[in-house]
């Protein structure tokens, strides 16, 4: 999106439940923004020409953001452009992502990421490019994360593979201490996990599949955990998904370590027993495991080892997904389900209360990407999701504004939803529920 002001009219909401973890606010109060900033908050607000939005009902939260996004441009744009893809965040209810370096070409330099940052000029939410940990996104020695940051890369990763020599990521975590900015790996040991296509457990071998172990997760952020202990590098480590990895990150917090992580809803939803029933659509790495690993998750989650949620939004095509088990590719898309999963799944089943939940999608992501955002005070951004808490739903994939429809939860009933998106000031989506004078 642009960087100038918005030019609109003022934009009042009216009569929403505003709740704003970052400062404690949890009432029913007016929104009145002017130039793409909150200009107050208070009852029976009133302007002369505004626009009046009545969210009567409605949860008023400070914009969500999701920091684990592949949008495909460039280089593989029949999954997703920065069009379908911001469109579908902006459907899904989020104000701002950040996206995985995984593009042709990768951007491994401060150009790459210069690149980026102008092909993102005018998308309709805020795009926030994460630059490579390494050249190629292949171990070719360390980027240059300093230009890189200077550039405009809010965090580091090669996301999709690890960094696998010990010495380059603790080059890379001292470097993301003196920029605070964090790395944010993939992590695998990929001699454990060679050839793997799912979980390994009593299903792959049911399958007759070969797994990856948990092992390959763990043992990947216990090195890591231990390179933080040495240089203070802060580490956001990417869709966790077993109970011996929410052990790790739960020791790394209480010895005081910068030590971060997000969970996926798959992972906090779903056992590798999806790949018998969806197939393809039940593929994707970190792979869907067991039922305790769903629980530690859960766990996790509510006494806050578990600091954000993400969706690692991965478009592929239907005749990509169509291909045998084995060949068939990684990753689904998550964008436009993931809000009102977390809200049906955490919010509604108690493993999260409504501060909780709005802090795991805004403020906490906005703290540790230091971005902009994450809570609504005077004179902050602009950027608001409005949720309700008790619309119904059901997904369907083929209303889906995302190119590509790849996901495990097609039909999958819900309790709640983003139904409006706001940056700067301007409503970037409005549901047909969301009336407006
Ligand atoms: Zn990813």
């Amino acid at each position: 999106m642009s960087n100038t002001p918005s030019t609109h009219r003022p934009l009042l909401l009216k009569g929403g439940r505003i709740v704003d973890p970052a400062s404690n606010r949890d009432e029913r109060a007016d929104l009145l923004i002017h130039d793409g900033k909150v200009a107050a908050l208070g009852q029976d607000l009133g302007a002369p020409d505004v626009e009046h939005v009545d969210v009567t009902g409605l949860i008023v939260a400070p914009g969500f953001i999701d920091a684990h996004v592949h949008l495909r441009e460039p280089g593989f744009e029949h999954k997703e452009t920065i069009q379908t893809g911001t469109e579908s965040a902006a459907a899904g209810g989020f104000t701002a992502i950040a996206t995985m370096p995984n593009t042709e070409p990768p951007p491994d330099t401060a150009d790459g990421i210069a690149d980026l940052v102008e092909r993102y000029d005018g998308a309709c939410v805020r795009v926030y490019p994460i630059g490579t940990v390494t050249g190629g996104r292949a171990g070719n020695g360390l980027a240059p994360l300093k230009e890189m940051a200077g550039a405009g890369a809010i965090a580091f990763s090669d996301d999709g593979d690890p960094v696998e020599e010990e010495d380059m990521m603790r080059q890379a975590l001292r470097l993301a201490a003196e920029l605070g900015r964090p790395i944010a790996p993939h992590e695998e040991v990929k001699r454990l996990t060679a050839g793997g296509c799912m979980h390994e457990g009593i299903v792959s071998k049911r399958l007759g599949l070969k797994g990856m172990p948990s092992a390959g997760e763990e043992q990947m952020i216990a090195r890591d955990i231990d390179l933080v202990r040495e240089t203070g590098g802060p580490l956001h480590i990417l869709h966790i998904s077993t109970a011996g990895t929410v052990d790790l990150v739960r020791g790394a917090k209480a010895e005081g370590l910068p030590v971060t992580c997000e969970v996926l809803p798959h992972h906090f939803l779903l056992t590798d027993e999806q790949v018998e029933k969806q197939g393809t659509a039940a593929k994707m790495s970190p792979p869907l495991r067991a039922q305790v690993d769903v629980e530690a998750m859960l766990a996790g989650l509510a006494d806050g080892t578990i600091d954000t949620l993400a969706t690692d939004h991965a478009p592929h095509t239907a005749e990509e997904k169509s291909l045998p088990f084995l060949e068939a590719p990684m990753g689904i898309v998550g964008l436009e389900t993931a809000v009102g999963l977390s809200l049906t799944h955490l919010f509604h089943e108690g493993v999260l209360d409504l501060q909780a939940l709005i802090d795991r999608w805004s403020c906490a992501v906005a703290r540790i990407l230091g971005l902009a955002g994450g809570r609504l005070q005077v004179g902050d951004e602009a950027d608001v999701t409005l949720l309700d808490l008790d619309q119904a739903w059901s997904v369907d994939s083929r209303h889906f504004l995302s190119k590509s429809t790849n996901t495990p939860f097609d039909g999958h009933g819900m309790r709640g939803r983003a139904v409006g998106t706001i940056v700067a000031g301007r409503i970037v989506h409005r549901a047909l529920s969301l009336s407006a004078e």
